[in-house]
């Protein structure tokens, strides 16, 4: 048997982290087992389905790395799947049409509500007689289908993360709605019908979704039953939670991926956090892996079944070290996009090898890539914004003089490196005998508008590359 898995996010909004981590388990699983990894759209509800959701879904999927094998599909594409399906219910008898009007389903849910009962529909249509349909129609009103549900059933499947679950069909609302009819016959499926024919049309194997589905999966099962077929796996994975131990919503902010591709995540760091939200490799000491070094390892006896807490410090610590270990050239690409919405400009001897040295500077302070930009705004301006701490140390004696020793050294020497600056503070430091930190301090701070940074002598090479090391210096003494 070849595993087949799908991710099948509806387009109602952006690519949420939670469909992520779905998606990525799913992944993980597919790619464990030598199986396939399928994209469907599941885009029925026109009210709220949007082509920009979509392609944001899409984008997101690709941005984390979890390539499909076979999609995307779109279920709008599959109405007439869905309506030979109900018409065989119906002509099976296992589906009726249910003139309910909505105002009797409100009566009949207040009248439940006063004797403490569970909402439920009665199933009062389900037993119609043809003059008894034939009367409701004429009175114009509209049909939904139901698909009749045994309240004596016991449903029963073995979760794989889960373990053995039970339901009595009694706890299942009643007949259920599987699709809306439109004037012409059958209109707009409902998710549980459409997901179900998909499944089985697309050959799933394995189910795996969040624990949020897990009241749908007995309808889901019986559905299965009344088309002959046998239910797929079904594996519930933990939602995520925020600190506060509930369902991360949109109160808690950040929840889609593009967002957090907007703030700044490498995709590699924020695909191994997901793979951790809810799982973790045998060795649990193991915290930075790539999908493929993931999936080698993957199993759902490891998934846990208990909501997985969203955990700010540790994506970006995980980002961080994803950051850190990355190859220069790849960090400049990602960084380009960050300083080019700061409007900074590569002009004036800012070129590809400047930008290489610049991010061999910051690269080890890095936690998130827009953490780039106020690094770098020292190098991107002209002038300076001095931090009182600097002006403090510029105004202090013997700062002045010191600059200026250093300013003449300068305009001896045609051509500046390490080792020539490194003696040039050396030569200053001896002539005006003064101390090393006096000019230390004081070469930083005029150069760099702060008392503390990244490493003062790369700082200075790389200002005096753009030429601005000079015009520097002689601002600070002649302004302070
Ligand atoms: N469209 C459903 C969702 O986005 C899919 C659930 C499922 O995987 O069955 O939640």
């Amino acid at each position: 048997m070849t595993v087949r898995v799908r991710i099948a996010p509806s387009p109602t909004g952006n690519l949420h982290i939670g469909t992520a981590r779905t998606a990525v388990f799913n992944w993980l699983f597919a790619r464990h087992q030598g199986g396939k990894f399928i994209l469907r759209i599941e885009d029925t509800d026109k009210e709220r389905s949007r082509p920009e959701y979509t392609e944001n879904i899409l984008q997101g999927l690709s941005w984390l790395g979890l390539n499909w094998d076979e999609g995307p599909f779109f279920q709008t594409k599959r109405l007439e799947l869905y309506s030979e399906a109900v018409q065989t219910l119906l002509n099976q008898g296992l589906a009726y049409r249910c003139y309910t009007t909505s105002e009797e389903l409100e009566a009949m849910r207040e009248a439940q509500k006063a004797k403490n009962e569970a909402p439920r529909y009665d199933n009062r249509h389900r037993n119609l007689t043809e003059a008894q349909a034939a009367n409701y129609k004429a009175e114009g009103r509209s049909c939904v289908i139901r698909f009749k549900i045994d309240d004596d059933r016991e449903i029963v499947w073995d979760d794989l993360v889960r373990g053995k679950m039970s339901w009595r069909g009694s706890d299942l609302g009643g007949d259920m709605v599987i699709a809306r009819a439109s004037a012409e016959g059958i209109g707009q499926p409902l998710y549980n019908f459409a997901v179900v024919l998909d499944d089985m049309d697309m050959q799933i194997t394995h189910v795996i979704r969040g624990e949020d589905h897990i009241s749908n999966t007995p309808k889901q099962i019986l559905l299965y039953e009344a088309f002959g077929a046998k239910p797929p796996e079904f594996a519930h994975t933990p939602l995520i939670l925020n600190i506060d131990g509930r369902k991360l919503s949109k109160r808690d902010g950040v929840t889609s991926i593009s967002e957090f591709q907007q703030m700044g995540f490498a995709p590699e760091a924020l695909v191994n956090y997901m793979t951790l939200l809810g799982w973790s490799p045998p060795d649990s000491t193991q915290e930075i892996f790539t999908l493929e070094e993931a999936a080698k390892q993957f199993s759902f006896e490891r998934v846990n079944k208990a909501g997985a807490k969203f955990d700010w410090a540790k994506l970006d610590w995980l980002n961080s070290q994803y950051l850190h270990e990355m190859p220069v050239d790849k960090l400049i690409d990602l960084l380009i996009p960050e300083w080019e919405k700061a409007e900074y400009q590569f002009t004036g001897g800012r070129d590809r090898h400047w930008l290489e040295h610049l991010v061999v500077l910051i690269q080890p302070s890095l936690t998130r890539l827009v953490d780039a930009v106020g690094m770098s705004q020292l190098f991107f301006t002209e002038t300076v914004e001095y931090s009182d701490e600097a002006i403090a140390q510029l105004k202090q004696e013997g700062s002045a003089t010191v600059l200026k020793g250093m300013i003449s050294a300068l305009e001896k020497t045609p051509q500046l490196s390490e080792s020539i600056a490194q003696d040039m503070i050396k030569q200053v430091v001896k002539e005006q005998n003064v101390k090393k930190g006096l000019l230390m301090r004081s070469l930083r701070a005029a150069l760099t508008g702060d008392l503390h940074g990244p490493d003062l002598i790369q700082s200075w090479l790389l200002l005096n590359q753009i030429g601005l090391d000079k015009s520097r210096l002689t601002k600070a003494i002649g302004d302070w």
